[in-house]
């Protein structure tokens, strides 16, 4: 689950993190409010979206006047703000944060993942701060620095102030940056974070080091333990076609094609999307019915799928084991009849009752495609989508 900077950055304020105050607003009206509170003279109008890059798109702007902040409140609040981290057609921008603007002297990277190898959070430091770190990963990976924390002790002192002395802090910042070290690692490790990164986190004109950008991501399978960020939860950021899926247990991620993919099993899910690229067409959506698919189920699956308007055409890939073939194959017809289907349809069904499963489909009387393997119904799903 993903948060907005203004909530990150309170977070990380419970942890000791310096953080520029600010305050969230949902109005021009509001923004000149925060910006008054705030005093100036100087002062950041920041898009609240969970993409990052927003900088670049438009989304992040300084103001030196109340008439600056109100210019840029209103562009910002309602843009389809575009970034590299967004769909094509970006995000539209429903709040903002308004802070007091920092006196950068230099910005550096600061980030947490969770490395499954190691199995060990893993803390990358970099002096190349406020640029995209996967650039910086690529061309110069010898300017990220990293250290895999021990669970035990935690991010320890002198382990923070040496990746703060690799990454060029001076010596007289240190101590400051290790508080930010440390209660960033807390926080990561306290509220089941999956990702947490600072960039910039910077150092001022005055020696302070200050986070000026705050991203977290918590591991979905924690939120249980942790309403309070739950309720943080902004389901405008969100995948409608996702939320959907989500209340009826149906593992669903929205992508950018135009074929429909209905699998049971997220690694069979996988293999027909690979198959579906291999053959040309691209994959509308990743979707796994799951083991105890019903026809309630394969009904919604199918209504989510159908919602999108790209959609070009549908394939059912099916292993019966325990769950039988018979049964989907009733679920895809019952479905099928229950949302008027639109697009061509290729279903591909093989172990338990394949063959009763096949002469539903065919008694069926709905113009359904039918395909014997992987490779000849993603050939025939690419096809359909191509009008043939
Ligand atoms: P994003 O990563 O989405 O582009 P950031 O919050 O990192 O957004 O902001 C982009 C850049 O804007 C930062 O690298 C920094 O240079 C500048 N910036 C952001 N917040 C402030 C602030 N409060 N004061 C001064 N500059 C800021
Ligand atoms: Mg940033």
């Amino acid at each position: 689950m993903k948060i907005h900077e203004y909530q990150g950055k309170e977070i990380l304020k419970k942890y000791g993190v310096a953080v520029p105050t600010g305050y969230p607003c949902f109005s021009v009206d509001e923004a000149l409010a925060a910006a008054e509170k705030l005093g100036g003279p100087v002062w950041v109008v920041k898009a609240q979206i969970h993409a990052g890059g927003r900088g670049k798109g438009g989304g992040v702007k300084v103001a030196k006047s109340m008439d600056d902040v109100k210019t840029y409140a209103g562009q910002i609040l309602g843009m389809q703000l575009i970034t590299h981290q967004t769909s094509a057609e970006g995000q539209k921008v429903s709040r903002l944060l308004v802070e007091e603007g920092a006196d950068i002297k230099k910005e550096y990277y600061l980030g947490m993942v969770v490395d499954r190898v190691t199995q060990r959070v893993c803390v990358m430091a970099s002096s190349e701060g406020g640029m995209d770190i996967e650039e910086v990963a690529e061309h110069t990976p010898e300017l990220i620095h990293k250290v895999y924390v021990d669970p035990v002790a935690g991010l320890t002192d002198a382990e923070a102030d040496d990746l703060s002395t690799k990454i060029g802090i001076p010596a007289a910042s240190v101590a400051k940056a290790r508080v930010a070290l440390q209660g960033l690692y807390k926080a990561f490790w306290e509220t089941d974070a999956s990702l947490a990164e600072i960039n910039p986190l910077i150092l001022t004109g005055s020696g302070d080091i200050i986070a000026l950008d705050a991203k977290l991501n918590f591991d979905s399978n924690a939120l249980h333990r942790h309403p309070e960020i739950v309720a943080l939860r902004d389901l405008d950021e969100e995948d409608p076609a996702e939320i959907e899926a989500s209340k009826f247990d149906l593992s669903y991620i929205s992508l950018d094609g135009n074929i429909g993919c209905l699998v049971n099993g997220a690694g069979l899910a996988m293999a027909t999307m690979d198959t579906i690229k291999l053959f040309g067409g691209e994959p509308a959506n990743f979707l796994d019915v799951g083991g105890g698919a019903t026809t309630e189920k394969v009904t919604e699956a199918f209504k989510i799928m159908l919602k999108n308007p790209n959609l070009k055409a549908i394939l059912v890939n099916i292993f019966g084991g325990i769950m039988r073939c018979d049964v989907i194959a009733d679920g895809v017809v019952a479905a099928s009849k229950a949302v008027g289907l639109t697009v061509p349809l290729v279903v591909r069904m093989k172990g338990t009752n394949e063959d009763l499963g096949k002469k539903i489909l065919a008694e069926s009387g709905l113009p359904i495609i039918a395909a014997n393997t992987m490779g000849e119904a993603a050939q025939k799903v690419v096809a359909a989508t191509q009008g043939a």
